[in-house]
């Protein structure tokens, strides 16, 4: 917009990696006025990951959980620069970053590299596969906008040629099996709206083969949901097992072909098992970039996890960078709570640090002024002094949700200094008005609404 205050060589420059929980929470909350800031991720959008699940079944639209980066910085004092691009490499000792348009349509630009003053650092983490072969040759993420996509096209392909005419009966069964790998939240929701997929919509369109649907989720610890309280977890298998999805604890992934996977189970037998669709979700690692940054700066990152950093975030061995979100190893679960949390306490910094050199910039006036009263330039001194001294980051849980399938919801909230675990239709309710309230804009909100509506007239 014409009001936007143009670049200025004399602030410092201030690039910001990502566009994700941390990175979108830092740019809506940050004072642009003092810095230059340049913003670089491969996607344009935020993505609203805890609503993912549902739109690989058609829950929800992909369009009603994004908001472009754009929409952000627009509004913003300073004008943002943003590019759609893969940063490549951070060089923390000559303070640049290298990055290039990797997206399908690449112009004639190559690989650019720009020097930064500070460098928000929320590039997320990606896939853990724990280099078991054949996983990302053969099964689907979820992680991505791309991946819900993908899987909803494979699971029509499966139940479409399940219903193709003269189909074995042996293969009509291997291509309705659903099988889900990984039994945290993000395995679970996708079981959960698999299920209401059957029951509300596969029942009535596929009626000769729906019936021969099963979603098997198969975690390798002795149960699912490790991070949720006994109660909670106890409610999610009963749930699964009335909702007929097989749950296989203690069972291994070892090895993925193209229409089966290979398990280890309690017993230490190995079996084969088919399927049709395949979902992986056993986590998360450190992505290619931050492993390398890991390894300049190995006196100090020595945690194989993610980047170190202290209280402040400031990276452990990085002048003028600062690291929030998955891609860091703290205390904290890597989750889109933290993450925003870490984004917001940040923008309050560079709200100090902008603060600070304002300040710098008054008193180095005063003090050249020649009728300045010292008043004055102690009352400055003393504004430049609070501007100076910063809280550590502290972290205030809201309590872990998450959506199980046939309207019913878990929530495990720290009230009353204790924590309160519920499950069942009233946590779903809770689930959704929560992620309603959270979701960004009015936009998003109304998208949202709507297609839970769309779904409980017309179905998917
Ligand atoms: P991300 O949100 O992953 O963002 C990383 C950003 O960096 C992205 O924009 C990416 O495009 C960009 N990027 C990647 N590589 C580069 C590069 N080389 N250069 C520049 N940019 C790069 N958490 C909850 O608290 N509650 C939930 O209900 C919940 N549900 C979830 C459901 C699903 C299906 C998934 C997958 C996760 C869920 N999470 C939830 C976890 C949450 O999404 C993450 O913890 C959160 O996204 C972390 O935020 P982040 O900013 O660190 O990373
Ligand atoms: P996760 O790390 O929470 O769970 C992965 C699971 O996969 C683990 O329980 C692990 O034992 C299992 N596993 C690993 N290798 C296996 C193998 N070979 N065979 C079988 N099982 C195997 O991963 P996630 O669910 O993707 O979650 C990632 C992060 O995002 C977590 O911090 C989570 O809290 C957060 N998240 C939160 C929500 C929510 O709050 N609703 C939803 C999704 C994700």
């Amino acid at each position: 917009p014409p009001d936007q205050l143009p670049a200025d060589k004399e602030k410092p420059t201030l690039v910001v990696l990502g566009s994700g929980w941390g990175a979108t929470s830092f740019l809506k909350s940050l004072d642009t006025e003092e810095f230059n800031v340049v913003v670089i991720s491969p996607r344009n959008y935020f993505l609203f990951t805890p609503l993912l699940p549902s739109v690989t079944v058609g829950t929800l639209e992909p369009r009603s959980i994004i908001q472009p980066t754009r929409y952000i910085t627009r509004h913003k004092k300073r004008k943002v620069d943003v590019y759609e691009a893969e940063a490549q490499e951070v060089d923390p000792v000559k303070k640049t970053v290298t990055f290039q348009d990797l997206s399908d349509i690449r112009g004639a630009a190559g690989s650019v590299t720009i020097p930064y003053d500070y460098l928000v650092y929320a590039v997320g983490c990606e896939n853990q596969t724990f280099g078991i072969k054949g996983v990302t040759e053969h099964a689907c993420f979820l992680k991505e906008l791309s991946d819900a996509d993908k899987i909803r096209t494979k699971l029509m392909d499966c139940i479409e040629t399940a219903a193709f005419r003269d189909q074995p009966q042996d293969e009509i069964d291997r291509l309705m099996h659903m099988v889900v790998v990984g039994g945290g939240p993000t395995g679970v929701e996708y079981a959960g709206e698999l299920h209401d997929f059957l029951i509300d919509d596969l029942k009535k369109w596929y009626p000769e083969v729906a019936d021969r649907l099963r979603i098997t989720l198969i975690e390798a610890l002795p149960n699912v949901l490790p991070a949720f309280s006994k109660q909670l977890i106890q409610y999610t298998e009963s749930t699964f097992a009335e909702n007929k999805i097989d749950v296989l604890t203690r069972t291994m992934v070892k090895d993925v072909k193209d229409s089966s996977v290979v398990v280890q189970d309690a017993n230490k037998q190995m079996r084969e098992i088919p399927y049709g669709l395949l979902v992986w979700a056993t986590g998360n690692t450190s992505r290619q970039i931050t492993r390398d940054l890991m390894n300049k700066l190995s006196a100090v990152q020595t945690q194989r996890r993610g980047l170190l950093v202290d209280d402040y975030l400031s990276l452990l061995g990085g002048e003028g960078v600062y690291a929030i979100g998955d891609c860091t190893a703290t205390s904290y679960a890597p989750t889109a709570q933290v993450a925003s949390q870490q984004g917001i306490y940040l923008a309050g910094i560079f709200q100090k640090l902008g603060q600070k050199a304002k300040l710098e910039r008054q008193l180095a006036q005063l003090r050249a002024a020649p009728n300045a009263s010292p008043e004055e330039i102690e009352a400055t001194v003393k504004k430049l002094n609070r501007a100076a001294k910063l809280t550590p980051f502290h972290y205030s849980h809201q309590g872990s949700l998450a959506y199980i399938g046939s309207e019913k919801a878990i929530a495990d909230l720290p009230l009353f200094n204790g924590n309160v675990a519920s499950g069942g239709g009233a946590a779903m309710l809770f689930w959704r008005s929560a992620y309603i309230s959270t979701l960004y804009s009015v936009r998003n909100r109304t998208l949202v609404l709507a297609d839970w509506l769309k779904v409980k007239i017309f179905g998917r």
